[in-house]
């Protein structure tokens, strides 16, 4: 992935400046927003270890890296649209990032409208489950 490139979720910003900074614990998201974005360039990127760290340990599903590593092949990832934001800042311990992200799967395209919680753990984001809302 270019560096220079705009940043795959879609913040504007360029890779390098916005999610790259966050793999290999050069830097951690300072916000909720950023873990969710981070997250979500790492599907599209296919950034397992990544996925796995930042999920909260108590909400990993057994095998959680044989079923990233499946969604990878069975997923593309097409855009994200953070929808709305509750709490979730710097000074927050639990944050709310409401998003709609498009991709494609056996040939159709869907949505998936999520209300994502996350919470800090030992002053880390780390993302815990999402409620999903209706399909629009
Ligand atoms: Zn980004």
């Amino acid at each position: 992935m270019n560096k220079d490139a705009p940043c795959p979720c879609q913040s504007g910003q360029r890779y390098r400046e916005c999610c790259q900074r966050f793999w290999a614990s050069q830097q951690q998201p300072a916000t909720a927003e950023q873990l969710m974005r981070s997250r979500y360039t790492a599907f599209v990127l296919e950034k397992a270890s990544y996925l796995f760290e930042t999920h909260h340990p108590e909400y990993r599903q057994a095998d959680e890296l044989k079923a990233l590593k499946k969604s990878f092949k069975d997923t593309q990832w097409l855009g994200l649209e953070i929808v709305q934001i509750q709490a979730g800042q710097t000074e927050d311990n639990v944050g709310m990032v409401e998003f709609k992200a498009h991709y494609r799967h056996a040939r159709q395209t869907y949505v998936l409208h999520e209300r994502s919680t996350f919470v800090k753990v030992a002053g880390r984001w780390c993302y815990t489950q999402g409620e999903q809302l209706s399909q629009s």
